[in-house]
């Protein structure tokens, strides 16, 4: 099932996707789906962000391959980082380069949507807590990560944290794979086999530390092949089993959507 978040007729709702068609739900999709008879066509309706976070974390260096492209160990325990819940945009949004960045790279992922309060969970229960998976594309502005030793700034930019196009509630985790192009040419490729710590170790690991909350979004990491993006371009992360995200970097002066 895809859940998406819209707007249409100036206001926002939850709605379970079907071909082109849009099936409108009555309250937001954590606790319970409860279906109407109102039905909105989808290339009528403005795609938002699929949730609202309170917060994202992220992991760095989840994959092999990608410690190896940044020349660094691969760490003994999860390494998480905070994304502001401000950095969210949704399928079609723009991302806005940043002036105190002269490099800005894409990195796509795939996410992971909670769906209940979460705190201590053991791995062999994380995925009860789990409301699907979406497309991720964690923005980075790579000259100011190298600059910082913390990266709330080279990973907070408002728009940095593309989410979309909707919540898949059913993926094979052992099929996932991870594609990001610029411009229509393919740029990073990996399996979601190729993750280090897998998914419940995750969720378990982020939950010893904070209550994770309906709507958070957890970014796995990336794969190899992360590469500058600059004003003009077209971004897309795309997992088949969920679809693609499509985002466009524009230059600092517009306004975030
Ligand atoms: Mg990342």
């Amino acid at each position: 099932m895809k859940i998406v978040r819209f707007a249409a007729e100036g206001k926002t709702r939850y709605g379970i996707l079907n071909g082109s068609a849009i099936q409108v739900v009555e309250e937001k999709p954590f606790r319970r789906i409860v279906t109407t008879d109102k039905y909105y066509e989808l290339k009528k309706v403005q795609l938002l962000a699929p949730c609202t976070p309170t917060k994202i974390i992220a992991l760095g260096l989840n994959y092999h391959d990608h410690a190896r492209e940044l020349k660094v160990p691969v760490p003994d325990s999860p390494l998480t980082f905070l994304k502001p819940s401000t950095a969210v945009i949704g399928h079609g949004d723009n991302i806005i380069y940043p002036s105190a960045s002269h490099r800005v790279d894409y990195e796509g992922e795939l996410a992971v949507v909670i769906k209940k309060p979460v705190w201590r969970v053991a791995t062999r229960d994380a995925l009860k807590y789990v409301l699907g998976y979406t497309c991720f594309n964690d923005v980075t502005a790579r000259d100011l990560q190298k600059k910082d030793s913390q990266w709330t700034r080279a990973k907070g930019f408002d728009t940095f944290a593309a989410v979309g196009p909707w919540i898949e509630t059913e993926l094979d985790l052992k099929k996932v794979e991870i594609e990001t192009y610029l411009n229509g040419k393919l740029k990073q490729s990996g399996s979601a086999r190729g993750l280090i710590y897998s998914i419940p170790e995750i969720i378990n690991f982020i939950s010893h530390v904070m209550t994770l909350l309906p709507g958070d979004i957890i970014a796995t990491g990336t794969p190899s092949g992360v590469g500058p993006m600059y004003p003009g371009d077209t971004v897309e992360v795309k997992i088949k089993q969920i679809g693609t995200l499509r985002n466009f970097v524009v230059a600092n002066g517009s306004k975030p959507a």
